[in-house]
């Protein structure tokens, strides 16, 4: 990539998908910047259950929110998806989120309607996805492992409830991008998974489709 140019990476998915991990090592591949978008969601969402209006939180919320503990909950989670479908609430963390893709070095961004919405023009798209059982498999062990009390079947309905939330929405829903490469990682391991979007990736780079 030639200094001083931009390049955007979008990268969008269920929860649970593979998409944190796979957007973490592709910037650290190309060594880009990275933005789980999520969070930002997430931390408005914590001041909401912290008592403040959703769109005062979004209009007001500073880098530092982004980094308070407990974000990764699901209580959190599920107050992230509930202001999410909040069109005055999106609106107001685009402006952040069209800069953070546009600087120079390059950056990745994961969340769920990057490739359709912040960054339509963005130069490499992915689409990161797997089965519900499978997604909600990995969520639950990484939350028991976190000391979270939870139960498979309780994960999945959460996960299932947040998809349908997500994709359900009129403003910005989950979806897959057009001209986006899709990567089901049901069958593959995470090494596999990011040496498919690294892959991906470089065939934009390189003008390959
Ligand atoms: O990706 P993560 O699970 O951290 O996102 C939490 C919630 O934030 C999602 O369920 C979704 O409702 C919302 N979100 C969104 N748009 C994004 C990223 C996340 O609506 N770009």
């Amino acid at each position: 990539m030639p200094a001083g140019s931009a390049f955007t990476v979008a990268i969008d998915g269920p929860a649970a998908a593979g998409k944190g991990t796979v957007s973490k090592e592709v910037a650290r591949h190309f060594g880009f910047a990275h933005l789980d978008t999520g969070l930002l969601y997430r931390a408005v969402g914590r001041r909401v259950l912290d008592g403040e209006d959703a769109l005062a939180a979004a209009q007001a919320l500073r880098p530092e929110d982004l980094h308070r503990d407990g974000l990764r909950s699901p209580e959190v989670a599920s107050a992230a998806s509930e202001v999410a479908v909040r069109g005055d609430v999106r609106r107001a963390l685009v402006a952040f989120q069209q800069g953070f893709a546009r600087q120079e070095g390059g950056a990745v961004l994961d969340g769920r309607d990057i490739g359709t919405v912040i960054c339509p023009g963005a130069e490499a798209k992915l689409y990161v996805t797997a089965s519900d059982e499978v997604r909600a498999r990995r969520r639950f062990i990484e939350l028991q492992a976190t000391g979270h009390d939870v139960t498979f079947d309780g994960v999945l309905a959460d996960l299932k409830a947040r998809d349908a939330r997500d994709s359900g929405r009129t403003d910005a829903p989950l979806a897959m991008a057009p001209d986006a490469v899709l990567i089901d990682t049901s069958e593959m391991s995470i090494d596999e998974a990011v040496a498919a979007s690294i892959a991906a990736v470089e065939a934009r780079m390189t003008g390959e489709r």
